[in-house]
């Protein structure tokens, strides 16, 4: 059976929501061998939007569903990846024109962010008709290779239209080991009560 950890790896000098110094996480070790203290013991303050994560609706949407909510069936399921790495900047609805993509379909869209380094800055990102079109076609969650689904629009449409319709979203996959195709995804966010989005392990496997 092959695995694909699509996930980011949690430490210092990740990449994070551009490149501020805020959204870094911070590992601070509170007990350890060194200082006799007989075993070691970690403190994380991480960003609940780091890394690999997933958005519920709360996270643009006021009184909108926690991430708590959201059933495992929604994220244990099967998944298609579409390979979008031919896109410059910006994933419009004509890239998602010709893509079999059915209502009730999980799509994960792999892009440049997988493979070059610009997560940072100058990342692909989805534009706010591409994210109606995902909804129109009746798409129940979407994942992107970047640390945000929209980059530089002021009135966040891409978030509004994705989470407005109740789509889950998942932010920071790795996707560049992965060939186009369909996938058993399993993401499994952090069980943390109330709030709009949580880190995940995401994995991919082949379909059972
Ligand atoms: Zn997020």
């Amino acid at each position: 059976m092959r695995i694909w950890d699509v996930s980011m790896t949690i430490e210092p000098g990740m990449p994070v929501w551009k490149g501020r110094e805020a959204k870094r996480p911070v590992l601070t070790v509170t007990r350890d061998f060194a200082q006799g203290q007989g075993a070691r013991e970690t403190h994380l303050a991480l960003d609940l939007h780091t890394g690999t994560h997933l958005d519920a609706p709360l996270h643009f949407v006021q009184g909108g569903a926690t991430m708590d909510t959201i059933p495992l069936s929604r994220l244990i399921r099967s998944v298609k990846v579409f390979d979008l790495t031919a896109v410059s900047a910006v994933i419009r609805e004509e890239h998602l024109a010709g893509l079999a993509i059915n209502s009730g379909d999980f799509v994960l869209l792999k892009t440049r962010n997988s493979v070059e380094d610009i997560l940072e800055k100058d990342f692909v990102f989805i534009s706010s008709a591409a994210a109606q079109r995902l909804v129109d076609l009746g798409v129940d969650g979407v994942g992107l290779d970047a640390l945000g689904v929209e980059r530089d629009q002021g009135d966040h449409g891409t978030h509004h239209a994705l989470l407005g319709a109740g789509m889950v979203i998942i932010e920071g996959l790795r996707l560049a080991e992965v060939p186009e195709g369909q996938y058993l995804m399993i993401a499994a966010p952090l069980k943390i009560s109330g709030v709009e989005a949580a880190p995940a392990r995401v994995l991919l496997t082949d379909l059972l």
